[in-house]
């Protein structure tokens, strides 16, 4: 509870249902994090992805105490309390990133059905970021639900626009979902397939279907923006090494060596979740 001593109100935060939004939907992300966790862990392993959680190295089953998001991890100094094999940072960073995600989301949404479909959006966004770490590749299955939700989710709109929109409108969702890959679609097409993977395209049709052809090509532009500062970093920091401490080796070259849809999927969440806006900025910028 806030007093504003000028104006002698009391402030609650029942005034600000947005801090009750940001706070449940926090919440909300720690929990679906640790399921996510588990998903992106068992994927094309052959194990269910549901069910109750072990420990990786010696199967111990946990208990509800080592399964509390993020506090779980520093209670066990990031150790299995059976068998004391580390666990991995993958469980509370999940976690932590979620949480803040999906609380900017209860933050700036307006209607509670939007800020769970964009949930819902932003956990399979997670899923291929952090699968695509792992294994630089985008799990076909997660990347064919997120287009196909935001196809259903234009089929549901169209119920509720006048008559008279719905051609335009669909003429709109299928140009976005043209438009917006076609840059990647193009370096897929001149580099034969070496400077990324068909994964990436698959993504940025659904940035296109999600953000339409304006944002969602600043989302793959800022992407692109974000890739190479990071791309670069890491190369150059893996040659000064490599030159001044004959340490490590020249393991990562641009090509496919670092996944990309990380960054593809930043440049998303800063347009899709904070509205950035990097074509505007520049225009702002030049003019
Ligand atoms: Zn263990």
């Amino acid at each position: 509870m806030y007093i504003d001593s000028t104006r002698g109100t009391v402030y609650t935060v029942f005034m600000y249902p947005e801090l009750y939004s940001t706070f449940i939907f926090g919440v909300f992300g720690l929990i679906v994090g640790s399921y996510a966790n588990v998903y992106i862990l068992r994927l094309h392993t052959g194990k269910s992805t549901g069910g109750r959680s072990g420990c990786m190295s010696c199967g111990e089953t946990l208990t509800y105490r080592d399964l509390v998001p993020v506090v779980s991890y520093f209670v066990l100094k990031g150790k299995c309390r059976k068998c004391g094999s580390h666990i991995s940072h993958q469980y509370w960073l999940v976690e932590a990133t979620m949480a803040l995600l999906f609380a900017s989301i209860g933050f700036y949404t307006q209607f509670i059905s939007q800020g769970i479909f964009s949930a819902w959006l932003v956990t399979l966004l997670v899923i291929i970021t952090v699968y695509d770490i792992r294994h630089t590749i985008i799990p076909n299955e997660v990347v064919y639900t997120f287009i196909a939700s935001l196809i259903a989710m234009h089929i549901y709109i169209l119920f509720y626009i006048p008559t008279s929109a719905v051609l335009p409108y669909i003429f709109n969702v299928v140009a976005s979902g043209i438009v917006v890959p076609l840059p990647l679609f193009l370096l897929w097409l001149v580099s034969k397939g070496a400077c990324m993977g068909f994964g990436d395209i698959k993504l940025t049709l659904g940035f296109g279907l999600a953000l339409g052809i304006y944002n969602g090509l600043s989302a793959v532009f800022l992407g692109f923006i974000i890739g190479s500062i990071i791309g670069v970093g890491i190369i150059t920091s893996q040659k000064l090494s490599y030159q001044y401490f004959k340490r490590g080796a020249q393991t990562i070259h641009m090509k496919s060596e670092i996944p990309f849809a990380p960054f593809l999927i930043a440049g998303f969440l800063l347009v899709y979740i904070f509205g950035f806006d990097v074509i505007g900025i520049l225009q702002s910028i030049t003019l």
